[in-house]
């Protein structure tokens, strides 16, 4: 069975984390986007909620789980028997900061493989930072997430 991790930390869950899980249905035989901890970020919205949201999104699609993971994602690749781990590119940026890691974790997991998505031309700009932004300052982020979720003053 193929199966991917989709690390990440969905805070918030975008179009764009949609759109990449939507393209990779047909490559793999299982997606478990996986919500990870890193010790050095503060999240906006708590991981039950994100967890909850994605696992609404995609309740009718049987290859989609959500689990969350506090280890390295190579060791929850394997503890999860996954053998590659999906990213998306959206920009030079991200290949740069994906690339060192993507080298490492092979280093680490020579057998899990990254694969990246390139970011479909209409999601390439939306990103959670830009959106936590907005949110924290009352804007409206209604067309850049899915409608199953549920924010403090959606329309
Ligand atoms: P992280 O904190 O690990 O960067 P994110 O939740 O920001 O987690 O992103 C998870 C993955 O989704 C990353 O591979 C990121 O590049 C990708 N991603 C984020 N936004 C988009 C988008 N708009 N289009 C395609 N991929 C995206």
């Amino acid at each position: 069975m193929k199966t991917a991790v989709f690390p990440g930390s969905f805070d918030p869950f975008t179009n764009g984390h949609v759109d990449i899980i939507s393209r990779a249905l047909p490559l793999f035989d299982r997606i478990i986007v996986g919500i990870g901890n890193n010790t050095s970020k503060q999240y906006l919205f708590p991981v039950e909620e994100r967890e909850r949201w994605i696992s609404g999104i995609f309740e009718n699609e049987k290859k989609v789980l959500v689990k969350r993971y506090n280890s390295l994602t190579v060791d929850f690749c394997r503890q999860e028997g996954a053998g590659y781990i999906l990213r998306g590119l959206r920009s030079s940026i991200d290949f740069e900061y994906e690339r060192p890691i993507a080298h490492t974790n092979s280093r680490m997991a020579p057998g899990v493989e990254t694969v990246f998505l390139i970011a479909s031309e209409k999601f390439s700009s939306v990103s959670s930072t830009i959106l936590r932004e907005i949110i924290r300052h009352g804007g409206d982020v209604s067309e850049f997430i899915p409608k199953g979720i549920i924010l403090p003053g959606r329309k």
